[in-house]
Formats: C-alpha cells, sequence, structure tokens
C-alpha cells in the first residue's frame, strides 16, 4: 500500500516527452544493431580477406622454395628479403621453420614471434590444408595473423612454410568504424530528440486546443464546440464525439431547465391560491360559512400541490434510472373495471356514456397502483374534454402475447399540430381549459413514463371526432 501511495506521488511525465523519449529509444536499438551488424560483418570479412591473402601468399613462398631447390637458404632467406623490400610490405613476413620448430629461413630480420613457436606445432599435412593462428608478438602492439602450411622439399626434406600478417591495419579500421558509429548514434540520438519533440508537438497540438476549449466550456456557454482538424484522424473523430457529447448534455441540460422553470411556474398558482385564500381567512369581518368554503378552496389547492410533487417525483425517479415500479401479477380487465367504477358517478353527473368493454381476463405482471393511475389519467382527460351528451368508450383486447387497451371519447378532440407534444411534460394543448380542471400537463407524460417501464407503448390515435389513445402492455407469459 505503502508502495502504491510512493509510486502515485511520482510527478506525471507528459505524453509529449514520453514520445520524445520512445521515439529516441527506438532510434538508437535500431542503429545501435544496425552498427553492430555492420561492425561484425566488417571485421568477419576483412579477416577473410587476410587469410586469404595469406594463403596466396604461403603458396607463393612453397613455389619459391621449390624453385630454388639448389640455392642455400640464406640465399633464399636474401631472395625473399629482397623481393618483400621491393614490395614495401613491412606488415607481411616469410618464415621458414623445420621440424624441430627452429626458424631457418625469415624475411624479418628482427623476427619477433615467439621461437620456438609458442602455439603447438601444426600436425604435418604437406599439401594439406594451411592452418591459420592469431598470435601476440611483443614486437607489435597488434596481434599477428599467421597461415602455416607443411611443405615436403625433396632436396631438403620437410619444412613448415609460414606468411604472418599484423593486424594492426584492420585493429585501426574496426576502431575507426566504431568510432564512426558512435558519432552516428549520438547524431541520431540528437536529431531523433528534436524530430520527436518537433513531431509531439505536432501531433498533440489539436489536443492542447482541445483542452483549452473544453476549459471554457461550462453551465452557461453549453453550446461552444472543440474545434476539429477536419482530417478524419483519430483526434478530429475524438473531437467529433466529445461534440456529440456536449450536443446531448447541451440538450438534457435545457430540458432539465425547462423541466425546473415550468415545475416552478406550476407551483406558483396553488401557492398563490392558497396565500389568497389565507389572507381571506385572515381579514376580521369573515363570516364562518365563507371561512368554510375557503378552507375547502385550499385543501382542493393543497391536494393539487401533493399530486404535481408525487408527479414529479415519479418522474424523477424513472428518469435517474432507479427502479420505480413494484410488479406483481393481476387482471388487467379488473384493474379497468375499478378505475371506471370509480369514474362512473362522475361521468354520470356530467351527462356523459361511460362504457367498458372486454374479451377475456387479461393477467400482466405490472404495478398495479401505476397501471391503474395510468386509466385514470386517461379516463379523466376523456372526462374533461368531453361535453355533455357525449361518450367515453373503454376497450380491452389481447393478441400476440400483446394486451391492447383503447380509451376513446367523443369530445373536443386534440389539433394535428398539438399531436407530436402532447406526451411532452407540462403541455398543454389549451391552457385555459385545462388548468382550471386541474390539469398540469403532466398527466400524458406520467402515462407514457408508466407504460415504456413495464416494456409497453402509448399513442394518441387519430380519429374523425374526439380522441383516443391506446395503450400496449405485455400479457403474463404463462
Ligand atoms: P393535463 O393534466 O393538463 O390534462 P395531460 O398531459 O394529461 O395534461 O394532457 C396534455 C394535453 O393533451 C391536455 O392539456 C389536452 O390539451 C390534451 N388532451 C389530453 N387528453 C385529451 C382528450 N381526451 N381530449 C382532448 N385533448 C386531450
Amino acid at each position: 500500500m505503502f508502495y502504491g501511495k510512493l509510486r502515485r506521488a511520482r510527478p506525471p511525465v507528459k505524453v509529449g516527452t514520453r514520445l520524445t523519449l520512445w521515439g529516441m529509444g527506438v532510434t538508437l536499438a535500431v542503429c545501435a544493431v544496425l552498427c553492430c551488424g555492420l561492425y561484425v560483418g566488417l571485421s568477419v570479412s576483412l579477416h577473410q580477406e587476410v587469410d586469404s591473402f595469406l594463403e596466396g601468399e604461403v603458396q607463393e613462398f612453397l613455389a619459391i622454395l621449390q624453385e630454388e631447390q639448389d640455392d642455400s637458404l640464406e640465399e633464399i632467406e636474401r631472395d625473399i628479403r629482397r623481393e618483400l623490400g621491393s614490395r614495401l610490405r613491412r606488415d607481411l613476413t616469410f618464415r621458414l621453420l623445420d621440424t624441430a620448430g627452429q626458424v631457418v629461413v625469415t624475411s624479418d630480420p628482427h623476427d619477433a614471434l615467439p621461437d620456438p613457436w609458442a602455439q603447438p606445432m601444426p600436425p604435418k599435412r604437406a599439401g594439406g590444408v594451411p592452418r591459420f593462428d592469431t598470435v601476440e608478438s611483443s614486437r607489435f602492439t597488434h596481434p599477428v595473423r599467421v597461415c602455416s602450411q607443411w611443405a615436403d622439399l625433396p632436396a631438403r626434406g620437410e619444412f613448415l612454410a609460414q606468411a604472418t600478417y599484423n593486424l594492426g591495419d584492420i585493429a585501426a579500421s574496426l576502431t575507426t568504424f566504431r568510432r564512426l558509429c558512435l558519432g552516428t548514434m549520438i547524431l541520431a540520438a540528437g536529431l531523433s530528440l528534436i524530430g520527436g519533440r518537433w513531431l509531439a508537438r505536432r501531433i498533440l497540438h489539436p489536443v492542447q486546443r482541445m483542452t483549452a476549449a473544453a476549459r471554457r466550456i461550462g453551465a452557461d456557454n453549453l453550446s461552444r464546440r472543440l474545434s476539429r482538424t477536419g482530417n478524419e484522424d483519430e483526434l478530429d473523430r475524438l473531437g467529433a464525439v466529445l461534440n456529440e457529447m456536449l450536443e446531448r448534455l447541451e440538450r438534457q441540460f435545457s430540458r432539465i431547465q425547462q423541466f425546473s422553470a415550468d415545475a416552478a411556474h406550476e407551483l406558483r398558482t396553488p401557492l398563490a391560491a392558497l396565500r389568497g385564500n389565507a389572507e381571506v381567512a385572515l381579514s376580521s369581518n369573515v363570516a364562518e360559512s365563507e371561512l368554510r368554503s375557503v378552507l375547502e378552496a385550499s385543501i382542493e389547492e393543497y391536494d393539487r400541490l401533493s399530486r404535481i410533487a408525487d408527479d414529479l417525483l415519479l418522474l424523477a425517479r424513472a428518469g435517474s434510472g432507479r427502479p420505480f415500479l413494484s410488479p406483481s401479477r393481476f387482471s388487467l380487465q379488473a384493474a379497468v373495471r375499478d378505475v371506471v367504477d370509480l369514474f362512473a358517478p362522475l361521468a354520470q353527473d356530467k351527462g356523459v356514456s361511460l362504457t367498458f368493454t372486454s374479451e377475456s381476463t387479461i393477467q400482466i405482471d405490472a404495478d398495479g397502483a401505476r397501471i391503474r393511475q395510468v386509466i385514470s389519467n386517461l379516463l379523466d382527460n376523456a372526462l374533461k374534454f368531453t361535453p355533455a351528451g357525449g361518450t367515453v368508450r373503454l376497450s380491452l383486447a389481447a393478441s400476440n402475447g400483446t394486451a391492447e387497451l383503447m380509451v376513446s371519447d367523443s369530445g373536443v378532440g386534440i389539433a394535428p399540430e398539438h399531436m407530436p407534444h402532447i406526451f411532452d411534460r407540462f403541455y398543454r394543448a389549451d391552457a385555459a381549459r385545462s388548468r382550471p380542471a386541474g390539469g398540469s400537463g403532466l398527466g400524458l407524460a406520467i402515462c407514457r413514463t408508466i407504460v415504456e417501464g413495464h416494456g409497453g407503448s402509448i399513442e394518441a390515435c387519430n380519429v374523425d371526432v374526439g380522441s383516443c389513445f391506446r395503450v400496449r402492455l405485455p400479457v403474463s407469459s404463462e
């Protein structure tokens, strides 16, 4: 845990710095691998070249020995030294050793190679494959490459012919190459640092712009958007996605603002009525009967307030995604019948004919109280907007696992321009008619929230006379 705290306390490394360091690391790794490969290749090819050169020289030396069979060894030595002297090859030496390992001919007057031969004598294989060795010499600071081959000279017997080559030049070439590699890597590191920094800045520039733009966006200016490069790359797509998110937030935010304003506006009317009632009740010369009717009106306003509060609470709960329904199995037919019975006296008072027909018993798994609330809202509206002498019909049927409740009336109907909005919160097609009748414009919004919460649907149908609402709900599976 303590280690975790320590790790979190580490200052964050900027993305640009990380990109630059990664770029530099990769460049250096590639350069290192390339340089190593080239170095090994160069070293191997130089040594191979030396070996094949020495092998040719040994063969030439043997040819001279064959040719000058009759000459003494001193004469041969003189000839070789003369020959090499004319070639000015100070790194090349010829030697002839007897079977005891003693040098009998050498082209180098200061021959300082180990004598007798420090290495085990090569096995006698006249005319066989030459042997190659690398030996240290006190005379040279660098090792010496030696090619040895046994020769059987008819007049003189067996000898070991050698050609040696000082590897100093090769070591110098390889040192130069190493320095070159080092220089290349330092240059590559510098260039990749500068290039990486420039590239990271270029890549991250749109991100910085987006960050600055996002900082400026707040609740008071949600309509601002992030600027996009328009080249359809990942960052541009991120900008588009963030802009879409801002769009959704703006819509949601303005809906909440509208909802709060509507709710406040809706609460003002009953509150103003209650205050008026209280003022009347407080006036000194109010008769008892008037006081009574003022208090009764107040109770109605209290009811209205508490209904609005309940509706708002339900909408808020449903909007928050928290469960707001308590389902159980019940007969939809019986539930509709209960509500119809409840409204029957009101319909009778208004002189409206109220009928309910149903095909069969339909069981549904739903929140009984909420479904009754839906039926009550629809029935209340139908009676509210249907004049005396009109009819309100409810019919219930089921098909393909769906229960369908139709509530139709012969009332004022809904104008086509209001149709798309009647399920919106606080929307009233005819406020002058709806508000005095106690409508807050939340009834149909509540109906839709409840029905959709049950996985069903609700819609207003187009009819010639009056209005018609269709509610569909899933029927219990068994
Ligand atoms: P309210 O509670 O004010 O009635 P609703 O959300 O229930 O609000 O209804 C919204 C609006 O839809 C009403 O104001 C009314 O104009 C219209 N409406 C709803 N039902 C009917 C209907 N049966 N006949 C005519 N208009 C209706």
